[in-house]
């Protein structure tokens, strides 16, 4: 079996175990997933995974050829024409299928006008999100998957030093964050998401919008970004101070980087999400910072960049080896700035975890 007919037996075994009858998956990362193929677009383009029937897209005319290139070799792409739009194709389809008289799981991803047609379609189908089923799956990653990411963590690695010549008196975010982007794209990768620029007090808001602010002397800059490798993520946040720091912007940063450590020491197969996130809340909470650390300690990366697991306080899932995600946690001091440090990390079979990124300096750097 190739790398596809085995993703799509483990699908057909999920389906099975989670009672649906057929998948309907639009563009996105489950599509990649299990084809190796996605293609964005407005128009209705569609994988359908019956239980018991071959597979096949349902593609409109304009990315017919894309979709009968599907690394997955799916052979039956069904087209229609813009003229006659997708229903007319995807209403019979469903009845020749019997769709009508099942479950069908749709990705969690897929646009409501899409998901709405198709009830409207299929009328007595009980629709489902099929996202749940297909997430574990996908959370564990195969040999050829962990080496893409952890390309991808090289790619955003090399991207530090650009991240920090950038980051200069007088630069707005915008700018470091073209700066980080044009370097991505020179390197012939994508970026994984559009650089968070945080400086300052904007630094406070862990998603802050990268905008107009222009780095000041003093100010503490957050730095979240990321280079995608074969449609693999790279996401790492680096905290600097520009100019000078203050004793409190040494301090927070201390805090942060030793919840991180603790974070990363507590990844062993077996610990829990939960373990993870307490063992790096427990450190920010002792130095009195707990209610400024408000956000889960990290997530999932691979196709998309943010997936299962989460590592979230109260979730139990146990982690395993080909699991990968983030470690980052944060302190968020309203008005004044705030301080995140994330890598990205493997849990390995010999017990311990893998940092597949660079080593976050352990003291806060003055550019
Ligand atoms: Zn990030
Ligand atoms: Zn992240």
């Amino acid at each position: 079996m190739n790398l596809y007919e085995k993703r799509l037996a483990r699908v057909r075994t999920a389906m099975h175990e989670n009672g649906l009858d057929t998948l309907v998956i639009t563009p996105g990362a489950a599509m990649r997933y299990l084809t190796g193929f996605t293609e964005p677009g407005s128009r209705f383009l569609a994988l359908v995974v019956p239980d018991d029937n071959p597979w096949l897209f349902v593609a409109p005319a304009i990315n017919a050829e894309q979709a009968r290139g599907n690394p997955a070799g799916v052979e039956d792409v069904r087209v229609w024409e813009d003229a006659h739009g997708w229903e007319t194709l995807m209403g019979p389809l469903a009845q020749d299928l019997m769709l009508n008289i099942g479950i069908v799981g749709l990705d969690d991803d897929m646009p409501a006008r899409f998901a709405l047609k198709l009830q409207e379609l299929m009328p007595t189908a009980l629709l489902k999100l099929a996202g749940s089923a297909l997430a574990p799956l996908r959370a564990v990653k195969d040999g050829g998957e962990l080496a893409s990411l952890q390309r991808a963590a090289q790619a955003t690695d090399a991207l530090i030093p650009v991240a920090y010549a950038a980051c200069q008196i007088g630069a707005s975010e915008t700018e470091v964050g073209l700066t980080l982007q044009q370097a991505i794209a020179r390197g012939g990768d994508a970026d994984s998401f559009a650089p968070i620029i945080g400086a300052g007090p904007n630094g406070a808001s862990p998603h802050h919008n990268t905008g107009r602010t222009k780095v000041k002397s003093g100010d503490v800059v957050i730095l979240d970004f990321g280079a995608m490798t074969d449609g693999y993520h790279g996401d790492i946040t680096r905290t600097v101070a520009v100019g000078e720091a203050s004793d409190e912007a040494k301090r927070v940063y201390d805090v942060v980087y030793r919840a991180h450590q603790a974070g990363v020491g507590a990844v062993r197969p077996g610990a829990t999400a939960h373990d993870v996130d307490a063992a790096a809340r427990k450190v920010i909470t002792d130095a009195g910072y707990g209610e400024f650390f408000i956000h889960r300690t990290g997530h999932g990366i691979g196709l998309d960049d943010h997936e299962t697991p989460y590592i979230l306080s109260g979730d139990y899932t146990p982690l395993w080896p080909g699991h990968c995600f983030s470690v980052e946690p944060g302190i968020y001091l309203p008005g004044k700035f705030g301080v995140r440090l994330e890598n990205i990390v493997t849990v390995e079979e010999d017990g311990l975890a893998r940092v597949l990124n660079a080593a976050i300096p352990p003291e806060l750097m003055v550019l």
